[in-house]
């Protein structure tokens, strides 16, 4: 199922690091960013601990480590972005999630986002339409030694096959909530999206009571890149 094909070479800039270094420098200003997200609403200790486990700037080129341990979003190949760190820690809060919880991540991108919820000991399933991405993230997976299952997808929506989900997790704004996603959660499942029209998207959780019925709350207003 995992259509992971290793290029002969990245494009230019992607290059990856060969090996993790994580100094007693990045590990201070993770925990000043891990504090800062305290402040800001995130409560849930599994969440904080695997950002203040994991080495946010391996993500990032040399030249723009230094942006890593800001709370902020980046642009990375493809012309998408890696999630702010709030925004990673605030969706993955929302899930609620419970060890080995089968986990869909739509939007893989840098790959950040996935190496939480493996670093929270999930069992973790990761589409993207980019192959660039992709392929890159698995790579940084293999890195890291994590192995969640990574899909390229071409065009459809979710990942049907590997469906129901406990939790779905999407990192791309969606004009809508896809009928979709909604038929890959599990019953008693919780889905996490950012909704909108606009560039201004709400943060849904969607919590499936019964085969038919699912209730929905909000959660504040986030910038995403489209869902295609
Ligand atoms: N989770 C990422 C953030 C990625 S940005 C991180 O932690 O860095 C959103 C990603 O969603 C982009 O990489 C984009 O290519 C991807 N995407 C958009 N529409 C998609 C779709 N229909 N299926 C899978 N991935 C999609």
């Amino acid at each position: 199922m995992n259509e992971f094909r290793p290029p002969k070479s990245l494009p230019n800039g992607c290059e990856l690091p060969n090996m993790i270094i994580d100094t007693y420098k990045h590990k201070g200003l993770r925990r000043q960013l891990i504090d800062s997200l305290k402040t800001k609403g995130i409560t849930d200790k599994n969440v904080l601990d695997a950002l203040m486990a994991l080495p946010r700037h391996i993500f990032f080129t040399k030249d723009f480590e230094h942006y890593s341990y800001e709370d902020k979003a980046f642009p990375i190949a493809g012309g998408q972005t890696i999630s702010q760190p709030f925004t990673v820690a605030m969706q993955t809060q929302l899930l609620e999630c419970k060890p080995l919880d089968k986990v869909l991540e739509i939007g893989t991108g840098s790959g950040y986002q996935c190496s939480v919820l493996c670093e929270m000991g999930l069992n973790v399933y990761s589409s993207e339409v980019v192959e660039v991405l992709h392929i890159k993230a698995a790579k940084y997976m293999e890195l890291l030694g994590y192995s969640p299952q990574l899909h390229l997808s071409t065009g459809s929506l979710g990942w049907a096959e590997m469906a129901p989900f406990d939790k779905i997790i999407v990192t791309c704004g969606a004009e809508e909530v896809p009928n979709d996603l909604m038929a890959q959660l599990k019953v008693g499942g919780i889905m996490v999206i950012p909704v909108g029209k606009g560039d201004d998207k709400t943060m849904m959780k969607i919590v499936r009571q019964t085969e038919t019925k699912f209730a929905s709350s909000n959660h504040g207003i986030f910038r995403f890149v489209p869902l295609v």
